[in-house]
């Protein structure tokens, strides 16, 4: 996830493409960059820190660019945000530069081959690659860039968008995508590339979309498009309506809505490259040996608001998989309750940016008691990753609302995979059975995408209970936490008194709060091998409706038992127990987000909220 151009025209390029860029910054701002021709010769300039570090070494080192040019901002999936990792890549002759958006599944693979023949790798990013495999082809296809980014995308797998220029042709931008973004903006006698209309829209509205696996050559006066074995490709034109602003949250009025739609496709980002071949699991970044993970003898999660939530999930996977004690704590409370800490100890500290200060203290202590610590982030190479044993990011890319959504989606695939992957190095599964869940695992992002194109009826719900004092929620096993997120959503967005219960806890003292018409969520579990769950929660919801509460069911697909006592109810498909909080959570989340809409409320920016919350 990260903002690319390309412009190639009369216009001065340098100035056009880090203007795009700027457009574009809300999709990555660990490092910018850019590469111009400069009288036929390859220039790169790039920085680590947001656009406006690049600016200023622009701006002290000024150069006058050919009419071409290519930049990047950029969100660290591979490599901390240096300047050395910043795109664009170049080859060792300086001869073709490269920018990337995605993650190149089999970079390992391919970088030992690039190094066998003699290669020397300047950063750490899977993007230097191409960079490489490039110069070669160019060689073998006599400076034709086209030919060679074709020749190069058949042996790459993963999600790419790359845009290149070399000194062979200079007049001409080559651009390539599968499983990420790339829009063509067409000029009159120029042409732009990039992530999202937003960056070109000052200059043409006239777009084309590339499909999947599609390379394109664009030149002043032309532009032309293959599939990957230089056949005509298919592509969709279209006239570009938005206004810039729109265009940036890709015609959604608020990032939130975008973010909540990025899912499915976050979702799979995060499971890309960590599957090998074998069908193993390769969690490279986790940095603690499979010895130390075999001596863990309890897991201690700490984290707060959603990535807390994620955490409660985690725990049922983690127990159920790898019947390991795990404790969940809430990171602000932690150290001051001494907590029995060992060197056998696990501590997983989940935090979207890698920043939130009361994670940190919680990571700091931790250390202290020499325990060991896995830090589960989305923010490549933030502080809580830096000064942890381990870490493993979830790759959502930025997350501009400030309620999160695709991160803890992201958060919990990541608890997933450290169970799955302590169950594969402590033995206690067996390779097709990991395998299987992995499997299930791969089919969330479609199953994510289902719920968002049957939500409509919550979005109608949503708007009926806008003057809703208080909405309640409950649920059981992995329901639970996830009717906490739900209540938390609505807390955070609508402003709204709401709390989730244990609904077998109801009993015990809050069905006292039930009067005629409170609304009150419940998420039934999985039919599927907790049959008993599944009866109790339906007792819970017969008791809670006898006494007026309005029902709101999420449940199953097919799941007939519970419609008689749903005033309303919202099917989500059918998945494993472990894994239903992945579809369960999206309709509350479009809940809370329509409900606050309803309410004149900027979801983006909640009052009294911040991103990442740096103080304790
Ligand atoms: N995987 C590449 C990197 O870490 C590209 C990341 C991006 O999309 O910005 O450098």
């Amino acid at each position: 996830m990260c903002g690319i151009v390309g412009y190639v025209g009369p216009k001065p390029a340098l100035e056009v493409v880090v203007e795009g860029l700027a457009r574009l910054e809300y999709r990555g701002y660990d490092s910018a960059g850019v590469a111009v021709l400069s009288d036929g010769k390859l220039q790169t300039e790039k920085r680590a820190g947001k656009l406006a570090n690049l600016r200023a070494a622009l701006q002290a080192n000024p150069r006058s660019a050919d009419g071409i040019g290519i930049g990047h901002t950029r969100w660290a999936t591979h490599g901390a945000p240096t300047d050395g990792n910043a795109h664009p890549h170049v080859d060792e002759m300086n001869r073709v530069a490269v920018v990337h958006n995605g993650i190149i599944e089999n970079f390992a693979q391919l970088r030992m081959e690039l190094e066998e023949r003699g290669c020397k790798f300047r950063s750490e990013t899977d993007t230097e690659v191409v960079a490489h495999m490039l110069s070669e082809q160019l060689t073998e296809h006599n400076g034709d860039l086209g030919a060679a980014m074709r020749s190069v995308c058949r042996r790459l797998e993963g999600a790419f968008t790359l845009v290149a220029i070399s000194e062979d042709d200079p007049g001409l931008v080559v651009a390539a995508r599968r499983n990420s973004p790339l829009v063509v903006g067409r000029g009159n006698g120029e042409n732009f590339l990039a992530s999202d209309v937003a960056a070109f829209i000052a200059h043409t509205r006239d777009a084309i979309e590339l499909g999947q696996d599609q390379v394109v050559e664009l030149r002043a006066d032309s532009i032309t498009i293959t599939d990957y074995d230089g056949a005509p490709a298919q592509v969709r034109e279209y006239h570009v309506d938005w206004d810039a602003s729109a265009a940036e949250k890709g015609g959604y009025d608020y990032f939130m809505l975008k973010e909540i739609a990025e899912q499915p496709r976050a979702i799979a980002d995060t499971l890309l490259g960590r599957v090998a071949v074998d069908g193993t699991l390769t969690l490279d970044e986790m940095r603690l040996a499979p010895e130390e993970l075999r001596q863990i003898s309890k897991i201690v999660i700490v984290a707060c608001g959603s990535s807390y939530h994620a955490g409660l999930i985690a725990k049922y996977a983690i127990e159920h998989w790898c019947r390991i004690p795990c404790e969940v704590e809430v990171a602000s409370e932690f150290r001051y309750r001494d907590p029995i800490l060992d060197p056998q100890t696990l501590v997983i500290a989940i935090s979207q940016s890698g920043e939130s200060m009361d994670t940190l203290m919680a990571v700091r202590y931790a250390r202290e008691q020499q325990s060991r610590v896995l830090a589960i982030c989305n923010v490549n190479g933030s502080t809580i990753p830096r000064e942890s044993d381990g870490v493993l990011y979830t790759h959502a890319g930025p997350e501009v609302g400030v309620a999160a959504t695709k991160t803890f989606l992201t958060q919990l695939v990541a608890c997933y995979l450290v169970g799955l992957y302590l169950a594969q190095v402590r033995g206690l599964k067996f390779g097709d059975e990991i395998n299987a869940i992995i499997g299930q695992l791969a089919r969330m992002p479609e199953q994510v995408e289902k719920v968002l194109n049957t939500v409509q009826p919550v979005r109608d719900l949503a708007r009926s209970l806008a003057e809703a004092k208080t909405v309640l929620f409950l649920g059981r096993h992995v329901g639970y936490p996830v009717a906490m997120e739900g209540a938390l959503k609505l807390k955070e967005l609508a402003y709204m008194h709401a709390e989730a219960f244990a609904a077998g806890e109801l009993k015990h003292g809050p069905i006292a709060l039930i009067e005629d018409g409170l609304p009150v969520v419940v998420v039934v579990p999985s039919r599927e091998g907790r049959s008993v769950l599944h009866d109790k929660i339906v007792s819970n919801i017969q008791e809670i409706r006898a006494r007026g509460a309005r029902t709101i069911v999420i449940a199953e697909e097919g799941d007939e038992s519970v419609r008689p006592y749903s005033d309303t109810l919202i099917e989500i498909p059918a998945v494993p127990t472990l894994l239903q909080p992945l579809v369960a959570t999206v309709p509350l989340q479009v809940f809370a987000c329509e409900l606050a809409l309803a309410k004149g409320n900027d979801v983006d920016q909640p009052r009294n909220l911040a991103k990442s919350v740096t103080v304790e």
